[in-house]
């Protein structure tokens, strides 16, 4: 039994990351912000269709365009799955056409099927936050965090002890300061409920790769006006040299190599063929 993980793509552009638990070839998505053929064109790229041909259920972190894609809508009509909200986003999830059939307000914590138990988190970010998911099974617990103006204790208590660990590292202070952008926007990205630097990324990252658990970092999220992969791979590997080897940043529309959790294996024995 392994489980694996890949991010299909991850920009205000679009995010979503395959999950699988086991080799029964279900998978889950976090997040849907790439249309259905996007999923499928990406996890054929990223060689994981074999592992991940049948969608169990969507857990959304909140509901902006780059996290949900209306193309969902009628693809869910069609072929529905349990659709996952923490329970403050389930009327706006109603309201951005989420099919009420399929939508599962939680709270906290609850266990999917005998496959993995979930744990939500809120999470700073505008009006009404976003969803951090830690998800436990028989050999990984794997946490995803993206889309937070701030780490919570609450955070960095319920990501203890991860194998993986998938966080955004949102922008580049200067670059950000630097932008073109409009003031209000700077303020809406850096004032505690927007995104994650990248030095508060890093501060996540040092505290919660302590203990030497996380096989597997990947860097989320990153912003193609102000942030540069290259730039926040030399940060992180200064700041925290042992974690380089680890080390995977999401781009934007190509997929991450499939991450594998099963602890037997060495570290470099990460890419599925
Ligand atoms: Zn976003």
């Amino acid at each position: 039994m392994t489980a694996r993980i890949c991010v299909l793509g991850s920009s205000s552009r679009g995010n979503a990351t395959a999950v699988s638990f086991d080799d029964s070839g279900k998978f889950v998505l976090i997040d849907a912000g790439l249309t259905p053929r996007r999923v499928r064109a990406a996890l054929v790229a990223a060689g994981a269709a074999a592992h991940c041909h049948t969608l169990r259920a969507i857990f959304l972190t909140h509901l902006d365009r780059d996290h949900w894609s209306l193309s969902w809508v009628r693809q869910l009509q069609r072929s529905p799955v349990p659709v996952i909200v923490r329970r403050a986003h389930a009327e706006l999830a109603l309201s951005m056409g989420v099919p009420a059939a399929c939508l599962r307000p939680m709270e906290s914590a609850f266990s999917l099927g005998s496959t993995a138990e979930v744990r939500l988190i809120a999470v700073p970010h505008d009006d009404v936050g976003s969803t951090a998911f830690r998800f436990d099974c028989e050999n990984a617990h794997i946490g995803h965090a993206t889309d937070l103006g701030a780490v919570s204790d609450e955070l960095l208590d319920g990501f203890a002890g991860l194998d993986i660990l998938s966080i955004e590292s949102n922008y580049d202070e200067e670059m950000q300061r630097n932008s073109p952008r409009p003031y209000f926007l700077k303020q809406r990205i850096m004032g505690g409920r927007g995104h994650l630097s990248n030095t508060q990324a890093v501060d996540a990252v040092r505290a919660l790769t302590a203990t030497g658990s996380v096989r597997h970092l990947i860097l989320l999220h990153l912003s193609q006006e102000c942030n540069c992969p290259i730039l926040a791979r030399r940060l992180f590997c200064e700041q925290l040299p042992a974690i380089a080897p680890i080390l995977v940043i999401s781009r934007p529309t190509e997929p991450t190599p499939v991450l594998r959790a099963r602890r037997s294996e060495s570290v470099n024995d990460q890419v599925l063929a």
